[in-house]
């Protein structure tokens, strides 16, 4: 056994913890959990605890059903929410096939195996996410219309309002779990709220938003009212996204950083960008993965609809942020089409994936964009080489099929369930009439 799994069992004796969760992801971004006894925890460290692998989405083929999670003991921790006696803790899982080996249809593995690739190349991945979310009142009924719990707006400050104390108890928790808020802010929408992550690699990033949104759920629940980060839940409100920053490290220094470069973007930095925006279209059904998805794109409220960078420009695609001096080199890319309900294993898997392609074609980065490429006409646009983004789910995945940079990064059995899923979704959709077509063909047509 190594430090760290001597550290595990001797927290678990001293907390007087009765209950491990071994946490793992599914291919839709679902968090799975099995609770094991401390007296197990040992064999898992060891072995891996089986389980069914195919009563999970996307997880494995049920010819190769029986499946590993063995536990990362450095991801160890307290579950704050269940009170210290009687402890609860949790660890995130690898998933192992029946011989051992790392499942590459694990999301987890997926991430891993893209990091291998930035590392090869000599880079850290660091990543920040900014997760925004609406809250609103408890339903009865799914057919019950939503209302948020409250009427405010971007910073506003809710004199002793329910989202603040939402805000404080999430944070307070995220916080003794070890994950530190950068910030937190009332959003544009009614009961739409945003929380910052502070900057950590890539990995740990995933983790903690999948963390992140078991709290969100579990303190909703404390306060008896309904968290979502469905991407877009009201027509006439903006969409919940998930803006995440990256950037390179070799070794201590930020690879995207050149004091005499545009921005004080370096040309590696330019490149990453640039693989981007090159891929952006067929990486859009893995950051964008639900039907919802695309009534944010394309419902305005500063969601991105075209492909293109600028800096400080809230219309583009990439934003390349207002550099502080005084903070260090903190030179770094923010991709604006990510949503919250993303599966944040796979969504940086593909992102980071694009800008290394970028880096390793050494693709050119066009001019940037510091127009509102809202405002402009089609023709404008097409004159600046400006496309859109996938209209739809369909149009997304149409242009997925046939990319191999998806391909390569999701692995074959994660790409073929993500298609096979997501085609179906569109088909249970298309089949639908909506509100909108009753209301606006009716009683006239
Ligand atoms: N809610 C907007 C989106 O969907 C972002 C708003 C903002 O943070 N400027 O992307
Ligand atoms: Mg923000
Ligand atoms: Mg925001
Ligand atoms: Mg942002």
């Amino acid at each position: 056994m190594d430090r760290q799994q001597e550290y595990v069992l001797r927290a678990i004796e001293e907390r007087d913890i009765r209950f491990i969760r071994l946490w793992f992801t599914d291919v839709l971004g679902v968090l799975k959990s099995v609770a094991i006894a401390p007296a197990e925890i040992e064999a898992a460290f060891a072995e891996g605890i089986g389980f069914d692998g195919s009563s999970i989405e996307g997880l494995t083929r049920v010819y190769e059903a029986d499946m590993l999670a063995k536990p990362d003991p450095a991801t160890f921790q307290l579950l704050p929410w269940r009170g210290d006696e009687h402890g609860v803790a949790r660890m995130f899982c690898d998933i192992l096939t029946p011989d051992g080996e790392p499942a590459r249809s694990d999301p987890r593995n997926v991430l891993k195996r893209t990091l291998e690739r930035a590392k090869d190349a000599g880079f850290t991945c660091y990543t920040h996410p900014e997760i925004e979310f609406y809250l609103f009142e408890q339903r009865q009924s799914p057919e019950d219309p939503l209302v948020p719990i409250d009427t405010a707006g971007y910073f506003d400050h809710v004199a002793r309002g329910t989202a603040h104390d939402f805000r404080r108890d999430t944070i307070t928790l995220l916080e003794s779990m070890g994950i530190s808020v950068e910030y937190s802010h009332h959003e544009a929408g009614p009961g739409q709220n945003e929380i910052d992550l502070r900057y950590a690699d890539a990995l740990s990033t995933a983790d903690n938003i999948m963390t992140f949104r078991t709290v969100v759920k579990e303190v909703a629940l404390q306060q008896g009212i309904m968290a979502t980060f469905m991407p877009k839940p009201l027509i006439t409100s903006p969409g919940s996204g998930m803006h995440t920053h990256f950037s390179l490290f070799e070794g201590d220094a930020n690879a995207f950083y050149d004091p005499a470069g545009q921005y004080q973007l370096s040309s590696t930095g330019r490149s990453f960008i640039a693989g981007l925006l090159h891929h952006a279209a067929e990486i859009a059904a893995v950051t964008n993965q639900y039907v919802n998805s695309y009534k944010r794109l394309w419902g305005g409220g500063e969601a991105p609809s075209y492909v293109c960078w600028g800096h400080n420009n809230r219309s583009a695609l990439v934003r390349v942020p207002m550099h502080k001096p005084d903070k260090g080199p903190s030179t770094r890319a923010e991709y604006r089409a990510l949503d919250s309900a993303a599966n944040p294993y796979l969504a940086f898997a593909v992102l980071i994936s694009a800008g290394l392609k970028g880096i390793e074609e050494g693709y050119e980065l066009p001019d940037g964009a510091e127009d509102n490429v809202w405002a402009l006409s089609d023709v404008e646009r097409k004159a600046m080489g400006i496309k859109p983004l996938p209209g739809s789910l369909e149009q997304a995945l149409e242009v997925m099929e046939s990319s191999e940079l998806v391909a390569e990064t999701l692995g074959e059995d994660v790409f073929e369930f993500f298609v096979r899923n997501k085609h179906q979704e569109w088909t249970d959709y298309r089949a639908q009439v909506t509100p909108y077509e009753l209301r606006s063909l009716l009683p006239g047509v």
